[in-house]
C-alpha cells in the first residue's frame, strides 16, 4: 500500500510530466506554424536548420536533400541563394553513400553518433555530437532526403524513443518544401518570356545588378549587346503576326547558338534582345556582335505556310569597366544598357543591318 505521501509525489511528477508535455506540444505547434508561413525557400530551410537547432537545444542541425536534375540548385540560384552558400544544407544528386541509415530510412532513426557514419549528413564539423536523429523526408513515397538533428548528449536520441513527433515534422517538412519549392517554380515562371522561352526583361534587371555586383568584386568589365530586328513591323504587314512570332524565335534560336553558356541572353521587348557578357575585350564582343548579325541575316527564315523571308538586324555594344563609378548599382545598369541603345540607334540612322560600339563611358 502507498502511503498518502507516496500518493502525492506520484500525483507531483505526473502534473510536472503532463505539463511538460504540454510544453513540448506548444513548442512544436509554434515550429510549424513557422515553417508554414516560410514563404521562400531559403527562409524554410533556415527553419529546418538553425531555427530547429535553436528550438530544441541542439549542437546541430543540417537538411541533406537529393536534387538528381538540379532543380532545387536552380531555383535557389535563381532566388539569389546560391545552395553552396547556405551553412546547413546538403544538396546533392544521390542519397546513396551519404549515410547507411539511406538504405531504408522509412521512420526517424536515433541512435548513436559514428564519425564514419555521419559525417557527410551535417555540413559543419560535428566531432563533439554524442547522438543523432535521422528525420526522412519522404515525396510521393519516395526518400527525398533527411533533417539530421545532432546532440552532444548521448542520451538525447536513442532508439528506445517515441519518434512519433520526429516523423510527423518531418512529414509536415516534406510538404512544406514541395509547396514552396512550387512556388518558387512559379515565380521563376514569371522571369520567362512564353514565345522564345528565353528570360525576360524582369530577369535582366536581376542579372544585370548581379553581374554589376560582380564587376565591382572581381575587377573584371561587363558587355551589354542590343540588338533589334530591322523593319520587323514590315515582316508582320506582311506576313501576319504569326509568321512574326516564327521570326522572333528563330532571331533568338540564332543568337542563342552564338552566344556563350556564361552570357544571359534575354528578350528585352518586343523585338529587341540583350545579351550581358562578363568579362569580355570590347574586340571580342564586336566580333560575337558581328557574327550573331551574319547569323541573323544570312539565311532566310522559313514561316508557317512555307514562305520564307530574310532579315536583319541592328546591333548596339557597350561595355562597363571595372574602374567606372559603381557605387549604384542600379542607375549604372540603367546607364550600361542606355549607352547600348544609343549605340543601337546609331547602328539605325548609319543603315541598318551593322554593329556600332559605343565609346568608353
Ligand atoms: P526598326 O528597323 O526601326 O527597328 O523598325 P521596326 O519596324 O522593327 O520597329 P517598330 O518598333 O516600328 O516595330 C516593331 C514591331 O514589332 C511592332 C510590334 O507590333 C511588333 N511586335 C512586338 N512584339 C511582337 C511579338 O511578340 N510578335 C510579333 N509578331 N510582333 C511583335
Ligand atoms: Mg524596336
Ligand atoms: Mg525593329
Amino acid at each position: 500500500m502507498q502511503t498518502v505521501e507516496e500518493l502525492r509525489e506520484e500525483f507531483a511528477k505526473l502534473k510536472a510530466q503532463v505539463a511538460s508535455n504540454d510544453a513540448k506540444l506548444k513548442r512544436a505547434q509554434r515550429r510549424e506554424l513557422r515553417l508554414l508561413k516560410a514563404q521562400d525557400l531559403p527562409t524554410l530551410f533556415a527553419e529546418l536548420t538553425s531555427g530547429l537547432c535553436q528550438d530544441a537545444g541542439l549542437q546541430n542541425a543540417s537538411l541533406v536533400l537529393a536534387d538528381p536534375d538540379h532543380d532545387l540548385r536552380h531555383l535557389l540560384l535563381a532566388a539569389g541563394t546560391p545552395a553552396e552558400e547556405m551553412e546547413a544544407l546538403i544538396v546533392v544528386d544521390a542519397l546513396t553513400g551519404l549515410a547507411p541509415q539511406y538504405v531504408a530510412l522509412q521512420r526517424p532513426w536515433l541512435g548513436p553518433y559514428r564519425r564514419c557514419d555521419h559525417e557527410l549528413v551535417f555540413a559543419r564539423e560535428a566531432a563533439e555530437l554524442g547522438s543523432v536523429a535521422m528525420i526522412p523526408l519522404h515525396n510521393c513515397g519516395r526518400l527525398v532526403g533527411s533533417i539530421n538533428l545532432g546532440s552532444a548528449d548521448p542520451g538525447r536520441f536513442t532508439p528506445d524513443h517515441a519518434t512519433d513527433f520526429l516523423a510527423h515534422l518531418g512529414a509536415i517538412a516534406a510538404t512544406c518544401i514541395e509547396n514552396v519549392a512550387n512556388r518558387a517554380r512559379l515565380l521563376r515562371s514569371g522571369f520567362t518570356d512564353a514565345l522564345t522561352g528565353w528570360h525576360n526583361r524582369r530577369y535582366l534587371k536581376l542579372r544585370l545588378n548581379e553581374e554589376l555586383a560582380r564587376v565591382k568584386q572581381d575587377g573584371c568589365n561587363l558587355v551589354c549587346m542590343m540588338l533589334d530586328v530591322d523593319y520587323f513591323k514590315s515582316v508582320n504587314d506582311t506576313w501576319g503576326h504569326v509568321a512574326g512570332d516564327a521570326v522572333l524565335k528563330e532571331v533568338a534560336n540564332r543568337i542563342e547558338s552564338e552566344v556563350r553558356a556564361t552570357d544571359v541572353a534575354a528578350r528585352y521587348g518586343g523585338e529587341e534582345f540583350i545579351v550581358l557578357l562578363p568579362d569580355t575585350a570590347t574586340r571580342d564582343a564586336r566580333q560575337l556582335a558581328e557574327r550573331i548579325r551574319s547569323a541573323v541575316a544570312g539565311t532566310p527564315i522559313d514561316l508557317p505556310g512555307g514562305a520564307s523571308t530574310v532579315v536583319t538586324a541592328s546591333i548596339g555594344v557597350a561595355e562597363i569597366r571595372p574602374d567606372a563609378d559603381l557605387n549604384d548599382l542600379k542607375s549604372t545598369g540603367e546607364s550600361l544598357v542606355a549607352r547600348a541603345d544609343v549605340a543601337l540607334y546609331a547602328a539605325k540612322s548609319r543603315g541598318r543591318d551593322r554593329v556600332v560600339v559605343a565609346d568608353a563611358a
